[in-house]
């Protein structure tokens, strides 16, 4: 053994303690429970402050299931909508890793971005979760709809088939991490299902917040938000705070390594007149 390959060792050693150490941190900080009801969620983080409950809150309440019967919710675009996917081409979205094939296309592991940008929007949407579940919990069917690329409308295999569920603020139709749907309208697994959403984006007025933006939404024909105010982006674990940002931005939608297909997307861009009105 020479010189050089006596001193690697150590400092591999080192370095691979150190790798272990900061995954344990990461992952071992946040204390994770499935409650006797089966939902898993993180009972330790901080207070949501818009409401009673913490970030990830495996104890608040459920929304109630209803069932939605199986005939689809599809509508063909109108003439004035912006058709984001039609089952022909990916062309509306920059490259990524998402497939498609037989009129329908398949998240990968990356975000899909829209090549236009919207800002308040009527968004018309079609999924279906995959029938095999994914073999961990946070990634059953898990994608989401990011309006302006940052504030999502979670898509997952919520349906009370499963015995295990997610924390109510990260189950399908949710606003990710902040609000839970008002009710849960999932299908099964496999079968189509549709998001109609109404959102109206933020306003900064001098590099601040001068109005939220908010969602009002149907999950397979059924109210689900009504002018749901969104408290800031998107955030995992952690409570985000807005920052400015143009009236129009990229619509993403979440690939999260699941196989969730998706088909018929259109969006209305909404006038922006009856956003200033309203204020
Ligand atoms: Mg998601």
């Amino acid at each position: 053994m020479n010189y050089c390959r006596r001193n690697l060792i150590p400092h591999m050693f080192l370095i691979c303690l150190c790798v272990v150490f900061t995954v344990a941190v990461s992952f071992g900080a946040v204390k994770s429970i499935v409650t006797p009801e089966g939902i898993y969620g993180h009972p330790d983080l901080t207070k949501l402050p818009w409401c009673s409950y913490t970030k990830h809150d495996p104890n608040r309440p459920v929304p109630a299931f209803i069932d939605t019967g199986t005939r689809e919710v599809s509508v063909e675009p109108p003439s004035d909508a912006v058709v984001l996917f039609d089952g022909k081409t990916l062309s509306a979205w920059h490259r990524s890793d998402w497939k498609l094939s037989d009129g329908i296309m398949t998240a990968g592991g990356g975000f899909l971005t829209s090549r236009k940008s919207f800002g308040d929007c009527q968004l018309h949407l079609e999924f279906m979760v995959p029938q095999k579940p994914g073999a961990v919990l946070s990634n059953r069917g898990n994608s989401g709809v990011l309006l302006m690329g940052l504030y999502e409308v979670q898509i997952f295999d919520s349906h009370p088939s499963n015995k295990q569920q997610i924390y109510p603020d990260g189950q399908c139709g949710s606003v990710y991490g902040e609000t839970p749907p008002l009710l849960n309208a999932c299908r099964l697994p496999g079968q189509w299902q549709s998001f109609d959403i109404i959102f109206t984006a933020p306003v900064f007025e001098k590099g601040k917040l001068a109005k939220a933006a908010a969602v009002t939404m149907l999950h397979n024909g059924v109210l689900v938000h009504l002018n749901t105010t969104i408290h800031g982006p998107m955030a995992w674990r952690k409570i985000s705070q807005y920052r400015p940002h143009g009236d129009k931005l990229p619509l993403k939608i979440q690939g999260h390594g699941s196989p969730v297909s998706f088909r018929n997307i259109w969006i209305r861009p909404l006038n922006n007149n009856a956003k200033m009105k309203s204020k």
